[in-house]
C-alpha cells in the first residue's frame, strides 16, 4: 500500500476516533447535558460509522469488499446530514415533532437501499468498478439519477444547518460564540472539501470528507470546555420572543415599527409584517383605530395605559429601548387583563351592589353616606335621609311564598327609581327597609319626595302569577342639623320618624323635628 493511501486510512481513522472519544464523551455526560445532546450523540456516532468505513474501503482489495464497506459508509454518513441539521435546528429553539424526524430520515434511508442493491438497477451508480488505471481501492464511478438527489439533499441540509447557525450571529452574546464557530465549522468543513472534491482536486474515487472530519470534532470538543455546549445555551432569542405570551412590538430610534412577536398578532390581529418601517401612529391608528396615546420622545420611564379592543381589555407598557447596534427605541409589551377586568368587575358588583335589587348595599350607603354628609356639613347646605319600610311584608311573603316577596322587593325598588333623579343615594338598609340620602334637600323637600314615593308604589300594584299585589311603604324623614350630629344619629333619627309613621297606621310618611316628638304628616 502506497504512503498516500496510508495517510488517507490514517486520517479517516483519526476522525473516526475523535468522534467516538467525542460521541463517548458527551453519551457518558449526558445526564448533565440539555436534551439536545441527545441528537449530538447520534450525529457522532453516524459519522464515527462513516469514518471508519471510509477507512475500511480504502483498507478492501475486492470489489465485493468495496461495496460492502460504501454501502455501511452510506449508513452513516447519508444520515449523518440530516440528523446535524435537525441537531442544529434543536438548538435554535425549533420545535422538531416526530414526523419531522421520521420525514427527513425518507432520502438516507433510500439512499442507503438504493447502494446496497445497486447491482439490480444502477439507480445510484450507474458504474461502479474498480478504477481500471489506479486499481484497488480507487474506483471508477459514473453517477446514477438517485446519486445527484441525495447529493443535493445532502449540500442543503449542511448548508441550511449552517446558514441558520449563522444568521444567530449578531443576537448571541459573545461568550457563547465558540458555540457557534464549532457548530458552524462542523457544516462548513464537509461541504467546502465535497466541493473540492467534486471540482477535481482530489484523488477522484476517494472520498476526501471523513478524513477532515477530526477538526469539526476538535471544534466542538474546544466549544464544549470553552462556551460550556450542552451544559449551557443561548437560548435562541426569536423562540423566546414568539413564545411568551405577552404581546410585544419593537419600534426603532424613529419610532417606525421594527418587529412583533406571535402573541401580538393574535391580539392584533390585522397587524401584519408589510407594516414594517411604517411610523407608528399610523399603525395604531390603522389597527385600532385610535390615536395613539403617547409619544416616544416622552418615554423615559415606563409608562402604562389600558387599551380596549375587540371586548378584549390589555395593559399596554412602553419603555425605552437600548438597540445593540444602533439607537435608542420603544418596546411595547401588551398584557390581556380581560379576565382579571372581568372578576375585577364581577368582585365590585358584589361588593357594591344587592344582588336582589341591584342597588347600593348597606356597606357603600354609608361608606358614600358619610363621605356626602360631611361635604354637606362643611359647605353649610342641606342634607335629608329617608328610611322606607315595606309595610306588612311579612304578609306578602306568608301568604304569596318568599319568591314572590323577592319580586315585591325589586318592584318596589324599581318605582322608587322611576321616580328618583340620578345622584339620590338610593340603597338597601336592610331586609324590606331601603334608604335615601338627598343631598342640598331640606325636611320639607325630603317629605315631598317621601310622600311622592309613597303614593307612586300605592297606585302600582304587583301583577304577579299569584294575583294582584298591593304594595304599601311607610317613610321617616329627618334632615341633618350642620353641627356635631353623626350619621348615625341622624338615621337614628329618620327611625324614629318611621317607627311613629308605622305606629299611626303605615302608608304614610313622618318626620322628625328637633325638640320635638316625631309629626305626623298624612300625604
Ligand atoms: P311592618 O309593616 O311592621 O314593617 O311589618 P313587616 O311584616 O313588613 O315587618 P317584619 O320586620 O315583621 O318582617 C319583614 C320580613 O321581611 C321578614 C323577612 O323574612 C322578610 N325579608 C327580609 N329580607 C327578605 C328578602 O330578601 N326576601 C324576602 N322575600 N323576604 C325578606
Ligand atoms: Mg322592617
Ligand atoms: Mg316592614
Amino acid at each position: 500500500m502506497n504512503s498516500q493511501l496510508t495517510a488517507f486510512i490514517t486520517l479517516c481513522c483519526t476522525s473516526g476516533v475523535l468522534n467516538l472519544y467525542l460521541c463517548l464523551y458527551v453519551f457518558l455526560q449526558r445526564f448533565n447535558y440539555t436534551k439536545i445532546a441527545q441528537l449530538f450523540i447520534g450525529y457522532t456516532a453516524l459519522i464515527t460509522v462513516y469514518c471508519f468505513a471510509s477507512a475500511f474501503c480504502i483498507i478492501a482489495t475486492s470489489l465485493e469488499a468495496i461495496k460492502i464497506w460504501t454501502t455501511i459508509l452510506y449508513i452513516g454518513m447519508a444520515t449523518s446530514a440530516p440528523l446535524g441539521l435537525l441537531f442544529i435546528m434543536q438548538y435554535l429553539g425549533f420545535q422538531l415533532s416526530k414526523k419531522k424526524l421520521i420525514g427527513i430520515l425518507v432520502i438516507p434511508a433510500i439512499s442507503i437501499v438504493l447502494v446496497a442493491t445497486n447491482d439490480i438497477h444502477h439507480l445510484h451508480y450507474r458504474v461502479f468498478e474498480i478504477d481500471p488505471v489506479l486499481g484497488a481501492p480507487y474506483i471508477h464511478q459514473e453517477i446514477g439519477l438517485w446519486y445527484i438527489l441525495h447529493g443535493i439533499f445532502t449540500f442543503s441540509s449542511m448548508l441550511v444547518a449552517f446558514l441558520l447557525v449563522l444568521t444567530h450571529w449578531k443576537e448571541t452574546a459573545k461568550s457563547y460564540r465558540p458555540q457557534l464557530i464549532a457548530l458552524m465549522c462542523g457544516q462548513l468543513i464537509p461541504i467546502i472539501t465535497a466541493f473540492v472534491y467534486l471540482l477535481g482536486l482530489t484523488p477522484q474515487g476517494i472520498d476526501p470528507v471523513p478524513m477532515v472530519l477530526w477538526a469539526s470534532s476538535l471544534l466542538y470538543l474546544w466549544s464544549i470546555h470553552s462556551s460550556r455546549l450542552f451544559r449551557v445555551m443561548p437560548v435562541a432569542k426569536d423562540a423566546i420572543f414568539h413564545s411568551i405570551n405577552d404581546g410585544v412590538i419593537v419600534l426603532d430610534e424613529s419610532y417606525r415599527l421594527i418587529e412583533f412577536n406571535q402573541a401580538c398578532n393574535k391580539m392584533i390581529p390585522s397587524l401584519t409584517r408589510s407594516m414594517f418601517g411604517m411610523d407608528f401612529a399610523k399603525v395604531w391608528l390603522e389597527v385600532t383605530g385610535q390615536s395613539i396615546p403617547f409619544t416616544g420622545e416622552r418615554v423615559v420611564k415606563t409608562q402604562e395605559f389600558e387599551l380596549d379592543l375587540t371586548n378584549r381589555t390589555y395593559q399596554v407598557r412602553i419603555s425605552a429601548l437600548q438597540h445593540v447596534n444602533h439607537g435608542s427605541g420603544l418596546l411595547l409589551i401588551f398584557t390581556d387583563m380581560t379576565e382579571v377586568k372581568n372578576l375585577q368587575r364581577m368582585l365590585e358588583k358584589q361588593a357594591y351592589y344587592d344582588e336582589l335589587t341591584q342597588i347600593y348595599n348597606r356597606r357603600v350607603f354609608f361608606q358614600q353616606c358619610n363621605q356626602a354628609y360631611v361635604e354637606a356639613k362643611g359647605m353649610s347646605s342641606s342634607f335629608t335621609v329617608v328610611l322606607m319600610d315595606i309595610d306588612h311584608f311579612k304578609h306578602v311573603n306568608d301568604t304569596y311564598g318568599h319568591a314572590v316577596g323577592d319580586q315585591v322587593l325589586v318592584h318596589v325598588v324599581k318605582a322608587c327609581q322611576d321616580e328618583l333623579k340620578r345622584g339620590e343615594l338610593f340603597a338597601r338598609y336592610g331586609g324590606e327597609e331601603f334608604v335615601l340620602a338627598l343631598r342640598g334637600c331640606t325636611l320639607v323637600e325630603g317629605e315631598a319626595l317621601a310622600n311622592k314615593l309613597c303614593q307612586s308604589i300605592e297606585l302600582q300594584p304587583l301583577k304577579t302569577t299569584e294575583g294582584i299585589i298591593t304594595t304599601t311603604i311607610s317613610c321617616g324623614v329627618a334632615e341633618g342639623t350642620n353641627g356635631e350630629e353623626t350619621l348615625y344619629q341622624l338615621l337614628n333619627k329618620a327611625d324614629k320618624a318611621l317607627y311613629s309613621a308605622k305606629q299611626a297606621g303605615r302608608n304614610r310618611v313622618h318626620v322628625y323635628r328637633d325638640n320635638e316628638k316625631a309629626k305626623i304628616y298624612n300625604h
